[in-house]
């Protein structure tokens, strides 16, 4: 039984897990994984889990984007404003 009654939001995703390269001699691997309901995609790293919003295209997002999707619970469905979350990259002049 969980302490707060509360599901993770990353919990809620139904997540597909691919692994896309190995990014150290240490062995660690990015993974990312897709959500099958919303579309939502995040990267991560294997070796301290650090994980962050990318585009469809596998371009990372800026860090406000990658907090507020961490946050939010899976809405079973494309969100209205993806779209523009996903042109706030995170090495864009306009963070
Ligand atoms: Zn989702």
């Amino acid at each position: 039984m969980q302490s707060d009654g509360k599901m993770a939001p990353w919990k809620t995703h139904d997540w597909k897990v691919r692994t896309l390269e190995s990014i150290s001699p240490g062995g660690g691997s990015r993974l990312a994984f897709t959500c099958r309901s919303c579309g939502r995609i995040f990267n991560q790293t294997t070796i301290n889990s650090r994980t962050w919003a990318v585009d469809s295209g596998g371009v990372a997002l800026s860090d406000s984007v990658t907090l507020r999707w961490l946050g939010e619970s899976c809405l079973r469905r494309p969100a209205d404003g993806d779209e523009d979350d996903r042109k706030q990259l995170k090495n864009s002049p306009m963070e």
